[in-house]
């Protein structure tokens, strides 16, 4: 059981951003440029401001909090990445806190005047296909009902390289893609605005350590690996993907955006929430297998908002029922000695659950177009409409404690 912290610090109940979290993210304000923040409650402590102030041993470089980028800090090491958010935490308990006096705002700022930017330079970015219910429906839909899932599928993490450059933050617009489209019962394609442009509810963790080319990582050893993680939107064209995809895969379907949540939360904050994946058959080989339970009991839900109306949340799944895990998508990832560098990101993959209304994607929640979802506001949607927006939020909890990621929003703007 995770030791009880009393701040004194106001934050509001049911709260994400508890004592228990501090996650790290890139804010700046008028007044500030982009820095890194730690956020608790509706606020963000400035650690650029916090690391001058002689307020703070020397725990790390000031110069490291003065970036628009988590990398130099999280290229520390876990160790001291770990000691600094410890120390904060301590300064929020500490009733004798020299924080308090400053309580003028000078190392406080509001979340609502704030402007967060991406977290991290991704340098590469992966994304897994590692939830079972996920891979089923989709194997169902576009192959065969009696055997959905390909035959590599339980022995190995699938997965494919994506593309970087084009991961933006939550809040930032995603304009609708177009593309070539296979017509139904045509032979040729047509070129068009995507008419079945989706969302992929899915999280994703953010490499802390590099490798050198040649070297694996073995699963007991992923999580020195992992610096935390985020919520993830694998924004997706199904009609560009279906007639692309064959035979290497997910390209123009998917790379036209991806939007993460601003706020990275450390592995160390969602240790208590560790739970047991579900049971893997046949027994994955002797470099999948890990000694200890490595999935995490993260509650999930998707909401569509349109223009101008109030939201509906049309999923709600956790990240517990990924059947391969972080250690064992990251043991799989360099078993070949495929390097990785800090600031990469590795997505789950669409997290589904095994009931209709815990799909992570339009495609599976309104299964194809043929049943199509009610919103609020009276209308329906099979796949997403222009000004429509869509938000992911994801929270655990256990015993009191709440660990959140906030949220990852984007609105689809039309051609
Ligand atoms: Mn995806």
């Amino acid at each position: 059981m995770t030791p009880h912290h009393t701040t004194w610090f106001p934050i509001p109940e049911h709260s994400d951003f508890s004592i228990y979290n501090l996650p790290f993210g890139i804010f700046s304000t008028p007044d500030r440029t982009p820095r890194v923040g730690i956020a608790i409650g509706e606020h963000i402590i400035d650690l650029a401001d916090l690391a001058q102030s002689g307020l703070w041993d020397n725990i790390a470089p000031a110069s490291v909090f003065e970036q628009n980028t988590l990398n130099a800090f999280i290229r520390l090491g876990k160790k001291t990445t770990s000691a600094v958010r410890l120390k904060v935490q301590e300064l929020l308990c500490d009733p004798e806190s020299p924080l308090k006096s400053v309580m003028d705002g000078r190392f406080f700022v509001a979340q609502s005047e704030a402007t967060m930017y991406l977290p991290v330079e991704i340098g590469d970015y992966t994304d897994f296909y590692s939830s079972i219910e996920h891979a089923t429906n989709v194997g169902k839909m576009f192959r065969d009902p009696a055997n959905a899932l390909l035959p590599n599928w339980r022995h190995l993490p699938v997965g494919y390289h994506g593309r970087a450059s084009s991961i933006v933050v939550s809040g930032t617009p995603i304009r609708r893609p177009h593309g070539q489209v296979l017509p139904k019962g045509a032979e040729v394609p047509v070129f068009q605005a995507s008419a079945r442009l989706d969302f992929e509810l899915e999280m994703a963790f953010i490499i802390g350590k590099d490798t050198p080319m040649g070297a694996t990582i073995a699963t007991a050893d992923a999580e020195e690996y992992i610096f935390g993680m985020v919520l993830f939107n694998d924004w997706s064209a199904r009609d560009i993907q279906a007639w692309e995809y064959v035979p290497l895969g997910p390209f123009l379907g998917k790379n036209f955006g991806s939007s993460v949540s601003p706020w990275v939360v450390t592995l160390d904050a969602l240790e208590p929430f560790r739970v047991p994946g579900p049971t893997q058959e046949p027994q994955p080989l002797p470099y999948l297998q890990c000694d200890r339970p490595a999935n995490y009991d993260i509650a999930l839900e998707v909401s569509i908002t349109p223009e101008n109306s109030t939201e509906t949340v049309v999923c709600r799944s956790n990240f517990k029922y990924m059947y391969w895990n972080m250690p064992q998508q990251l043991a799989h990832h360099t078993v070949n000695g495929c390097n990785v560098r800090v600031g990469d990101l590795m997505a789950s993959g669409t997290i589904s659950g095994s009931t209709e209304d815990s799909f992570g994607s339009m495609l599976e929640l309104a299964w194809q177009g043929t049943k199509p979802l009610p919103m609020s506001d009276g209308t329906e949607r099979v796949f997403i409409r222009d000004l429509d927006t869509v938000t992911m939020r994801g929270h655990a909890e256990k015993d009191g404690i709440r660990v959140g990621f906030g949220e990852v929003t984007g609105k689809v703007l039309g051609v």
